[in-house]
């Protein structure tokens, strides 16, 4: 998969800690602490290109000019419900981005994501956007999140975090969307029948929140 805004992150901490997620044998607390430690691992990537000011402060030795990170607002937004294991890791490091949270299911009948719940910050539009989404499987949320963010928000700076993305959605969405950015640990060949991703890690919502 060729794109400038597809980020693969090939950090040795980051692909040990993706197999242990994927291994079934891997029981709901370790689990959710990985999820947490690699968004935390994975944001510190995510934030590379953020903007900085100078200021000044006084160490205790004397007074410089140093840097800091720009005012411009961070929205985190979780898609409900795997979306949520991955907030506390972003939100360690990131300690003043607001979380915004939307909602969807499948519709069992047309398969067509169905929102429920949508909740985001007042000044979401001018913020930077990260959306969480541990697995990016037919992009079909991830499509429609999109859309809540650009089409009726208004964001222009969005970027995904995923833990594992499926090659066909990846080329599907970010076809569709070539000024999002996309970050991820792994990019997975296929789906299977059921829209899981093959190798995957099974269903994160599940595993995270210990339902299966
Ligand atoms: N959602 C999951 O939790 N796992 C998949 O493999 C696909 C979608």
């Amino acid at each position: 998969m060729q794109s400038e805004n597809v980020f693969v992150f090939d950090h040795p901490l980051i692909q040990h800690k993706i197999s242990l997620l994927r291994d079934k044998n891997t029981g709901t607390k370790d689990f959710r602490t990985l999820v947490k430690e690699l968004a935390m691992l994975m944001v510190y990537e995510v934030t590379k290109d953020f903007e900085l000011v100078e200021t000044e402060i006084e160490t205790p030795i004397a007074v410089t000019k140093t840097k800091v990170l720009s005012d411009k607002k961070i929205s985190l937004v979780p898609i409900l419900r795997a979306g949520l294991g991955m907030v506390e890791g972003v939100t360690e490091l990131l300690p003043n981005a607001r979380v915004g949270h939307i909602g969807l299911y499948r519709h069992p009948e047309t398969h067509e994501p169905v929102e429920y719940y949508c909740k985001l910050p007042a000044d979401v539009a001018e913020s930077t956007v990260i959306v969480l989404e541990p697995m990016f499987a037919t992009g079909g949320s991830l499509t429609a999140t999109i859309d809540i963010l650009e089409n009726r928000y208004g964001c222009k700076d969005i970027r995904l975090v995923c833990l594992i993305a499926a090659k066909p959605g990846v080329e599907r969405v970010m076809g569709d969307h070539p000024n999002i950015k996309l970050y991820c640990a792994a990019l997975d060949e296929k789906l299977n029948d059921h829209a899981y991703i093959v190798p995957g890690l099974g269903d994160a919502g599940d595993r995270i929140f210990g339902t299966k």
